[in-house]
């Protein structure tokens, strides 16, 4: 048996994935286009097409070579047949980019919907997961984070909901 490496699965996915968490840059949106629930919503991933995009591609392509000279020194085993993609074919900047174009991809969407301080324009829920400016409505989902919480969200978004059951009993219990 040989084997082979592909940067997508064992570079590229965690890669993005953990330089979305700490660059911040390029970013989408989800806006409303209508008061009505049945409205739809106007979401743009923008992906790599924001401002900062480039930034972004830069930096993974870094990151790629980098792993590639790391990685590269250890496959001098038999074992191991060598890099399957994007392959020993890419290898100019430009070839790099137009893999991490078309290849690089997150379905770890959050953040729309932040918690945050009453100061910040941004924040559409306090503390308490209320939707400002809305009675009554909660939201605890994976929107509701300030910032990416981590590589894997579903569990910090389990730990929030969590939070979240306690804040609504305690404030059923302050009612009754
Ligand atoms: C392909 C894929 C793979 C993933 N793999 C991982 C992984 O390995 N690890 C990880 O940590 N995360 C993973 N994620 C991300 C993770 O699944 C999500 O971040 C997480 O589920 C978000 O939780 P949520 O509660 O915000 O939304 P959701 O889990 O999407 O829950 C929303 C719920 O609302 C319901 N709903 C929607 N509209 C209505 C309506 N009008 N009325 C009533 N109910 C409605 C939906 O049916 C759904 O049950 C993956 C995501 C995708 C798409």
């Amino acid at each position: 048996m040989l084997f082979h490496y592909h940067w997508l699965g064992a570079l590229g996915y965690p890669l993005s994935s953990k330089h979305k968490k700490r660059s911040d840059l390029s970013r989408g949106f989800v806006n409303l286009t209508g008061p009505g629930p049945q409205d739809p919503l106007n979401i743009q991933k923008l992906r790599f097409q924001a401002a900062q995009g480039p930034q972004d591609v830069a930096d993974l392509r870094e990151a790629l070579k980098r792993a590639r000279g790391i990685i590269g020194g250890l496959t001098v085993s038999p074992w191991i047949e060598g890099e399957t993609s994007p392959g020993s074919r890419v290898q100019t900047d430009d070839e790099i980019d137009e893999y991490i174009y078309e290849n690089v991809f997150g379905h770890h969407a959050c953040c729309t919907n932040k918690m945050g301080a009453d100061d910040d324009p941004m924040a559409v829920l306090d503390g308490n997961f209320s939707v400002r400016g809305a009675a009554g409505l909660r939201v605890v989902d994976a929107s509701s984070w300030p910032d990416v919480p981590g590589y894997f969200i579903t569990t910090p978004t389990y730990m929030i909901s969590e939070k979240a059951a306690d804040v609504v009993i305690a404030a059923a219990s302050r009612r009754s």
